[in-house]
C-alpha cells in the first residue's frame, strides 16, 4: 500500500496554515449518535464553526438508527411483509422533518431533494418485493442511503448558515476492494478522483458521506457496519490531514464498555497497538480497521464527545503511555468454543494446519486459539453462527481419525464470550494474568480457554456468556480500573441493623474515595416489608424502606442481590431469627458472603453449623460473625488467630453479658437485685424481656460459638446453665415477672454475703475447660480481673498452650447497638479485604 498523500499532495490546493498555527487540515467524523436529529446537526455545525481550521472535512454517519432501519426495510420488502411501506413513510418523514428544521427558507428544495432519494429507494424496494430476494449489491445500495441524506443535511445546513461548503458523495471518489482480510482501499485511484473532485469543489469546508464507496467494477458498496470510522481514517489519509477527530457520545475510549461497566474510566492516551486490540476485541467505539491508515502516516486519532466538546477525549498515537499493566477490557459476545480432542493428535505435526484449513474452506473465521503443550486437544473460538459449520468441517476433515479412534471427539460449547485484557504495560510484567484469573476466580467465573500472544498486549479468556458481565466487572475492579463493588443486603433493621445501616451509609463515600471500595446497599428487608433498590438505596434508607410496599421474601431478596452482576454479594443478617439462619448454607453455596451478629447459626444445631461451614469452604464465600460475642470487641478474630497460628486452647473464661456484668458490678447489697433489674431495664441495658438475659441462655450460646471456634463440637444442650429466673417465673408475661422478681432477692443477697465473707464477689461467668462448659454465678476473688469491670464491660480470657501462665485477655464495652454494629461493619470490611480490597 503506497501513501496517497505523498503521491498526491491534495491539500496543498487548500488554504495553507497561517503563522498562528491554525491547523492545516483536520478530518472530523460524526457518528450516528452525534447526528440523531435536527437539534444535533445544529450542534455539530456550531461545533465545526467554532474551530479554526484551514481545511475542515467532516465525514458523517447516517442519523442514529437509520442504517438499521434501511436494512430492515430491504428485508421486509424482500420478504413481502405488508408493512414495509409504512416503515418507508416513517423514514422519509424523519428526514423531511430534519430538513424542515435545519434548512430555513431552503427547506422546500431540501425536502424535494430528499424526496427524490426516497422515491428512488421506493422503486428499489418495489423491485425487491417482486423478486422476493435481497441480492448483496442491492442491500449495499439501500443501506448506504442514510449517509447520503445525512451529508446532504449537514452540508445544506452549513450553506444555509452562509458557510462555503461542498458535499462529497464518497461513491464519486472512494474505490475499495473486498478481500479476505477485509476492505482495502485503492489509494492511487481514490486520490486521483478526489484531486479531480477538489478542483471543481475547492471550498474550505467539505462534508463527506461515511460508510459508502464503490468497488473496482463501479458497484456501490460499503465498508461494513460501523464503517464510517474507517471512512474517517481513509479521508484523513486522502486529504493528508494533520489529525482525525472521531466524535461520538462518550468522552473517548473507556476502560470498558460503559453500558456493561458503569464505572468505566476514560483513557487519556492509547497507542495504536492498544487501540487495535481494544477495537478488534469489540470496543464498539472505534472500528478496528480505522487504525491502519493512521498508523502508516503517524496520524493522531482523537476520540471525542460531541456533547462535551471541551473534553480532550482519548488521543491515539504511536506513543506508548504506560500506566498500570492494562488499559482496558473488552467483551466479545455470541461466540462458541470448538474443541478437537484425541490421543492421536499428540506429537503429530500438521494437525493445526489441517484444523485451520478445514475452517478456512468452510469460511469460518477463528477468533481465538488455544492448545496445551500435551497436544491432546486443540481449541478454537469461533462466531456462534459459524459453530455448526465449524464442527461439520472438522468432522469431515478428521473423519478417518474419528473412525480409527485416533480422534475422540469434536465438541462445541455454545453461548461463549471472550473477555480480553489489553495494555502495552503487561509486556514483561509478571502477575498480570494472575490478577485477571484471581478476579475471575473470586467472582466464581469458570474459564473455558485462555490465550495470550507473545506480544503480551492481550490476554483473552473464553467464558460462558451468562458469566460475562459479572466477569467483566470483576476483572475491571480486579485491575483497580473501577472500585471493588459489593452488593450488600441487610436483613433486620432493628437496633443493631439500624445502627449498621447508618454507619454504612455514612462511611460509604469515604471508603469509595480512600480505598476504592463501593459497598453498595441494594436491599433492606424487615418483618414489615422490604426495599429492593434498582441500583443502590438512594438517600436515607429509612425513607426508602418506609416508601416501599413489597412484602419481605428472602427468595426475591437473594435474586435481587445476585441480579446486579456485581462480582461480590454480601448478606448481613441482623435479625436474630433462626429462620434466616436456615438460609446461610444456601447463600454461601451460591457464593454470597454472610456477615451476622445473629447467634442462631453459630450456636444452633451442630449439623446445620457443619453445613454452613462446608458450604463456605466449597465456594470460598465467607461466613463472619465477630459481633455475636463481645459486640465490637475482637474476640473471635483473636481466637481464630490463636488457632490458625497453631496454638492450642486449654480454657476460655469470661463475662459475656453486658447486662449481667452491669447488674453484678452494681449488686453490693445496698439495694435488692430486683430493683437493679428494673433500673437496667429502664436504662435499656436489658432485652425487652429481662428473662432473656437472666436465664443465661444467651451467655451459653456465646460460649458454644467460642468453643466451636476453638475446635470443640459443643452444642447448647451440653452447656450447664444456671438460670437467675426463679423456676416459678419462667412462664407468664413480662410485667407479672417484673412484679414477682423480688421473690428471688433474699436468696441472692445471702449468696452475696457468703461470698463476701470469703473476700469474694459474685459474677455471672462462662467457662469452657477440659471438663466441660458451664455458665452461672460464681464467687470471684475481689482482686480478680472479673471483679473489677466497668459498667457493661465484657471480658474474655484465653488460656492456651502459649498463653498458659498469664491468659490472653480481651476486655471492653460488650453491648450496645453502636459498638455491635461496628463489629459487624468490621467483619464486612474483612470480607472486602479478603476479596482483594486494599483497606
Ligand atoms: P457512533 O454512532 O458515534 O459511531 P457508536 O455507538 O458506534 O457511536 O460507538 C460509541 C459507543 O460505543 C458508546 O456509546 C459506548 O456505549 C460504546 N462502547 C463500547 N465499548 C466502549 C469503550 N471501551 N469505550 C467507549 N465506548 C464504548
Ligand atoms: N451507518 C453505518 C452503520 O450504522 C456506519 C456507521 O455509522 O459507522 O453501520
Ligand atoms: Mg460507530
Amino acid at each position: 500500500m503506497s501513501s496517497p498523500a505523498a503521491a498526491f499532495p491534495l491539500s496543498q490546493a487548500a488554504p495553507v496554515a497561517t503563522a498562528d498555527a491554525v491547523p492545516r487540515t483536520v478530518v472530523h467524523k460524526f457518528g450516528g449518535t452525534s447526528v440523531a436529529d435536527a437539534e444535533r446537526y445544529r450542534h455539530v455545525a456550531q461545533l465545526l464553526l467554532q474551530r479554526r481550521e484551514a481545511e475542515q472535512v467532516s465525514v458523517v454517519s447516517a442519523m442514529k438508527g437509520v442504517t438499521d432501519s434501511l436494512i430492515d426495510l430491504a428485508r421486509l420488502a424482500a420478504e413481502g411483509a405488508s408493512h414495509w411501506r409504512d416503515a418507508w413513510h416513517a423514514l422519509r418523514a424523519r428526514h423531511r422533518g430534519a430538513a424542515v428544521a435545519l434548512l430555513a427558507e431552503d427547506a422546500g428544495e431540501g425536502v424535494e431533494w430528499l424526496d427524490a432519494q426516497f422515491d428512488e429507494l421506493l422503486l428499489v424496494l418495489e423491485a425487491l418485493a417482486v423478486i422476493g430476494g435481497l441480492p448483496r449489491e442491492v442491500l449495499d445500495r439501500v443501506q448506504g442511503l442514510g449517509e447520503v441524506c445525512s451529508a446532504f443535511l449537514l452540508g445544506q445546513h452549513l450553506l444555509a448558515l452562509g458557510e462555503a461548503c461542498a458535499v462529497l458523495d464518497a461513491r464519486e471518489v472512494l474505490v475499495v476492494d473486498h478481500g479476505e482480510l477485509g476492505v482495502t482501499v485503492d489509494w492511487a485511484l481514490s486520490a486521483q478522483r478526489l484531486q479531480q473532485w477538489r478542483r471543481n469543489n475547492p471550498q474550505p469546508r467539505v462534508v463527506v458521506t461515511g460508510f459508502i464507496a464503490r468497488d473496482r467494477q463501479g458497484r456501490i458498496t460499503t465498508l461494513g457496519r460501523n464503517g464510517s470510522d474507517y471512512s474517517g481514517a481513509i479521508f484523513a489519509a486522502l486529504f493528508n490531514a494533520e489529525e482525525l477527530q472521531i466524535w461520538t457520545d462518550v468522552d473517548g475510549v473507556l476502560s470498558a464498555d460503559p453500558r456493561l461497566v458503569p464505572e468505566a474510566v476514560q483513557l487519556e492516551a492509547l497507542s495504536y497497538d492498544e487501540a487495535c486490540e481494544l477495537a478488534y476485541f469489540g470496543a464498539k467505539v472505534v472500528h478496528p480497521q480505522t487504525m491502519s491508515p493512521a498508523i502508516e502516516r503517524g496520524l493522531p486519532i482523537l476520540i471525542r464527545n460531541t456533547f462535551q466538546p471541551a473534553h480532550p477525549g482519548t488521543r491515539i498515537t504511536a506513543q506508548r503511555s504506560i500506566r498500570g499493566p492494562i488499559k482496558g477490557l473488552t467483551l466479545s459476545p455470541e461466540l462458541a468454543v470448538v474443541n478437537l480432542e484425541g490421543t492421536g493428535l499428540i506429537g503429530v505435526p500438521g494437525t493445526a494446519e489441517r484444523v485451520f484449513s478445514a475452517l478456512r474452506q468452510a469460511h469460518v473465521s477463528v477468533v481465538m486459539i488455544s492448545q496445551g503443550s500435551s497436544e491432546h486437544s486443540i481449541c478454537c473460538v469461533v462466531r456462534g453462527n459459524d459453530a455448526a459449520q465449524a464442527r461439520d468441517a472438522l468432522l469431515r476433515a478428521f473423519a478417518g481419525e474419528l473412525a480409527a479412534g485416533q480422534v475422540q471427539r469434536v465438541h462445541v460449547t455454545d453461548n461463549v464470550s471472550v473477555l480480553a485484557a489489553v495494555g502495552d504495560g503487561m509486556a514483561g510484567q509478571p502477575g498480570v494474568a494472575a490478577r485477571l484469573f484471581e478476579a475471575l476466580g473470586r467472582a466464581r467465573v469458570n474459564i473455558l480457554a485462555i490465550a495470550q500472544g507473545s506480544s503480551e498486549r492481550n490476554i483473552s479468556v473464553a467464558i460462558r456468556s451468562e458469566d460475562a458481565t459479572r466477569a467483566l466487572r470483576a476483572a475491571h475492579a480486579g485491575f483497580w480500573l473501577s472500585p471493588q463493588t459489593f452488593a450488600v443486603g441487610v436483613i433486620g433493621p432493628g437496633n443493631v441493623g439500624a445502627a449498621l445501616l447508618d454507619q454504612l451509609q455514612a462511611a460509604q463515600p469515604a471508603l469509595l474515595a480512600r480505598a476504592n471500595i463501593d459497598l453498595r446497599l441494594r436491599a433492606v428487608a424487615s418483618r414489615g416489608g422490604m426495599h429492593l433498590a434498582p441500583r443502590a438505596v438512594q438517600g436515607d434508607w429509612r425513607s426508602a424502606l418506609a416508601a416501599q410496599h413489597e412484602t419481605s421474601d428472602l427468595d426475591r431478596f437473594t435474586a435481587h442481590l445476585q441480579a446486579a452482576h456485581l462480582p461480590h454479594a454480601v448478606v448481613i443478617d441482623c435479625s436474630g431469627s433462626a429462620e434466616v439462619a436456615e438460609r446461610y448454607a444456601g447463600w454461601l453455596a451460591a457464593g454470597i458472603h454472610v456477615v451476622t451478629p445473629n447467634k442462631q447459626a453459630g450456636s444452633g444445631p451442630w449439623e446445620r453449623y457443619q453445613q454452613i461451614r462446608s458450604a463456605a469452604l466449597a465456594s470460598g464465600a465467607r461466613f463472619r460473625y465477630e459481633a455475636t460475642v463481645g459486640a465490637g470487641l475482637p474476640v473471635i478474630t483473636t481466637l481464630r488467630d490463636l488457632v490458625d497460628t497453631g496454638d492450642e486452647v486449654l480454657a476460655i473464661e469470661g463475662i459475656f453479658s453486658g447486662t449481667l456484668a452491669w447488674l453484678f458490678n452494681r449488686f453490693d447489697g445496698s439495694q435488692p437485685f430486683s430493683a437493679l433489674v428494673a433500673q437496667a431495664r429502664a436504662l435499656g441495658y436489658t432485652e425487652p424481656d429481662p428473662r432473656d438475659d437472666l436465664s443465661g441462655v444467651d451467655v451459653a450460646r456465646k460460649l458454644v460459638i467460642l468453643a466451636r471456634e476453638a475446635g470443640r463440637a459443643l452444642s447448647l444442650p451440653e452447656v450447664q446453665v444456671e438460670s437467675l429466673v426463679p423456676e416459678a417465673l419462667r412462664d407468664g408475661d413480662v410485667e407479672t415477672f417484673m412484679g414477682a422478681l423480688e421473690q428471688g432477692d433474699a436468696a441472692l443477697l445471702q449468696r452475696l454475703q457468703r461470698a463476701r465473707e470469703r473476700g469474694a464477689v459474685l459474677r455471672y461467668v462462662a467457662a469452657l475447660t477440659a471438663d466441660g462448659a458451664s455458665v452461672g454465678l460464681a464467687e470471684v476473688p475481689a482482686t480478680h480481673a472479673f471483679a473489677n469491670l466497668q459498667l457493661t464491660d465484657n471480658v474474655v480470657q484465653f488460656r492456651t498452650r502459649r498463653y498458659c501462665d498469664n491468659p490472653l485477655v480481651v476486655q471492653g464495652p460488650g453491648a450496645g447497638p453502636e459498638v455491635t454494629a461496628a463489629g459487624v461493619f468490621a467483619d464486612l470490611l474483612r470480607v472486602a479485604a479478603g476479596e482483594g480490597a486494599r483497606l
